[in-house]
This record gives structure tokens, sequence and C-alpha cells, in this order.
């Protein structure tokens, strides 16, 4: 992505003011963060199912987002990724290049030539299509060992997501985690030492049973506030004795991963960060037609979200934006006689994607700008415009 759009954002979109007003002074820290397959019904599913004020209804603005990809209505997510991150359109399958197979320079790159940090994290692979479109150029997003190679050479501050053997059970025999800590990485392997580690430059590839790790009591009330605790208590515990005080299991695995993460790139950056999170496991049920997992799975998404707000309040110049890469399952409330207090019954009228449009929330710094019918496209440009 090299085409500036400030003279673009200021004469089409009703953000125009909130857009250029920032040229004066840009925005320091972004959030980026995607729900992948997140459409309307999974967004609607958690309204009706939580009692206390979501993380969704703190967001002053709220726009539409159109997720075609190059050669199909559908999108599927290495192309929505590719579009989400370098603000080009490709085909269905192609990861970080366009339609002629030649790379792309995503959002996350720019922030880097701009000297800010930069983190992913993900509860899914961190090979996978979504983080792989913000450091990594292939025609297939099965090429995994490639993409592992191009994350190696990412120059990504932090990372934290799972997928050990695309790094080490290579058909080259190389092992990248030793590649990766010749670059000045902390490699771990478990979540007790990400949890621990000061290392400003560092990557958790954890066993995917941690990265799925559900928060047992989302249903409850506050279940967002206990896991800020229980973090807070493991981080403390780094100053005293940090083997005693780690059975303060994490159940929330993103919402904890980010705040390690945040805390990580705040540390020296006097140009501050870009930190992309992706909530990969909503596509899943909404793939196999889960309405209960869907439902648990946005509650949890709920909770990263609540600490996104808060961290945003408390860090002035942050922009945060979340979005989807494309719907999955045409899930919708459908109609159907509910009793009382009876769950929210999901409908789904497909076990693929859809191409039904998907909301954007913003909030923070530059947030103006998202308030609007956008495509997947501009959205990466509305930020590295924000940056500049
Ligand atoms: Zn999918």
């Amino acid at each position: 992505m090299i085409k500036t759009f400030k003279h673009g954002i200021c004469t089409i979109l009703l953000g125009a003011l909130a857009a250029c007003s920032h040229q004066q002074e840009p925005v320091q820290q972004v959030i980026y963060l995607i729900g992948d397959g997140m459409g309307f019904g999974a967004v609607s599913s958690l309204l009706l199912s939580e009692q206390e004020v979501t993380g969704f209804e703190m967001q002053p603005v709220i726009g539409l987002n159109e997720t075609t990809s190059a050669n199909n209505y559908v999108t599927d997510s290495p192309a929505g990724g590719t579009a989400l991150a370098t603000g080009t359109r490709t085909n269905n399958g192609y990861l970080g290049v366009d339609p002629d197979g030649n790379p792309l320079i995503s959002v996350l790159k720019i922030a880097q030539s701009l000297g800010k940090k930069t983190g992913i994290v993900v509860n899914t692979v961190l090979t996978e299509a979504t983080p792989g479109a913000f450091y990594a150029g292939v025609q297939s997003r099965k090429e995994s060992y490639r993409i592992a190679e191009q994350f190696v050479e990412s120059g990504v501050d932090v990372a934290i997501g799972s997928g050990l053997s695309a790094f080490i059970n290579r058909p080259d025999s190389v092992d990248l985690t030793a590649a990766l800590i010749e670059k000045g990485y902390d490699v771990y392997l478990d979540w007790n030492s990400v949890v621990r580690t000061q290392n400003e430059r560092f990557v958790g590839i954890l066993p995917m049973a941690d990265v799925h790790r559900r928060n047992t009591t989302s249903k409850d009330a506050g279940a967002a506030d206990g896991a800020e605790v229980c973090l807070a208590a493991q981080l403390a515990s780094q100053q005293e004795d940090a083997s005693e005080k780690t059975d303060c299991d994490p159940t929330t695995y993103l919402t904890q991963a980010t705040a390690k993460a945040l805390q990580t790139l705040e540390k020296n950056s006097p140009n501050g960060f870009f930190l992309m999170i992706e909530s990969a496991i909503i596509d899943g049920y909404g793939h196999n037609n889960d309405s209960e997992g869907m439902i648990l799975e946005m509650k949890e998404f709920d909770a990263t979200l609540k600490y996104l707000v808060k961290y945003v309040n408390e860090h002035p110049n942050t922009l945060l934006v979340v979005t989807a890469d494309h719907e999955t399952g045409g899930t919708a409330v459908g109609y159907r006689s509910h009793s009382d207090g009876e769950p929210v019954q999901l409908t789904f009228s497909t076990k693929g994607h859809t191409g039904t449009v998907v909301p954007i929330f913003a909030y923070g710094k530059g947030a103006q700008a998202f308030g609007a019918v956008l495509k997947n496209t501009d959205i990466p440009q509305l930020i590295e415009d924000l940056m500049r």
C-alpha cells in the first residue's frame, strides 16, 4: 500500500474534518482488532446475550465494511486479510500479493517505516491467513513454511500465537526458532514464559490448547475484570518469586496476550506502536453453524474489546479500529419462540463465508474517519493516513 489517501478522505468522507485534522498530530498508537468471520449476526448474538454494557456499545463511531475480494463477492480469509492489511484487493487464496502475484506493503510495514514498534496477537497459528497478510506475500495460504520464513524476516517486535510446526517441523529441516533467536528475539513455547518476560522483542509460539483457552466464567458479569486481576497478579509476581503465582490460570487468552503485548510495545517506543489482534475462532463457529460456540466466542472478543476501550481511555493518542475480514455462516437471529431466559439461538444460511457487509467500530484518536460505508481496502489506507 503506497498511495496516500489524504486528499480523497478530505473530499469524500463525512469524517473529513477528523481525517484531515490529524495531519498536524499523527496518531501514535494503533490497535487493529479483527474478528474473523464476525458479522452482524455474531454481534447481535452478543448484544442479546449480555446483561452488562458491551464494548461494542461503548464505540462512538460505527461504519460498514464491504468485504469483496478481487475475483469474488465472497472473500476467503487470505484475500480478506490482504485487503485489511494492504489496502489492495486480491484473488481468493492469495496472501499479501496482488492478483498478478506482486508483493504488497502492509500497514504494519508502513508503521515500521514510521519508526513504530509492531505486534501481532492471535488465537490461531501465527502463519494463518489474517496475521500472515500483515507480513507475508505468497500465492497460497498453504505455503505455511514460506510464510514462517517471512515471519522471521518481518521485524515484528512482539508476536503471540500458535503454530510451532511451521517453524521447526520443516521439509528443509531448518529450525526457524533458532533463526529468530539469532535476530535477537526470545522465543517462548509456554504461556508462563510469555507472562514473565521483560524482553522487548519476543515471540510466543504456544500450544493450540493455550491460545484456544476459553474463559469458563465468561457468562458471569465482570469476567473481563477477573482476567485483568489475574494478569496483574502474574505480572506483579515477576518482581518477587515468579514461580509461586503462576497458578493464577490465565483463562482469557486473547485479553491477556493483548495486555502483555501492549505492555511490551509501550516500552521505549517514542514513535508509538501498531498492534494487530485477531480473534480467529468466531469464523470456525460460523463454519460449524455452532450458535452456542459463537456466542461464547463473542463474549471472549468483548472482554478484549472492553479491555482495549479502557486502554485507549488511559492512552489518549491511540486509535482503536475493530472490524471483520468477512461474515461467516450467514448468521442471523431468526424467529423462533423463545421462552423466558432461554439462550439466544442463531440460525445459519451457509457453512461458508458470505459477502454481506460487516461492521466497523472505531474509538479514540481519528476514529471519526471510520464512520462511513467503506471498502475493506479503505481501512488500512485510513489508518496509514492517520499515522502520517
Ligand atoms: Zn472461514
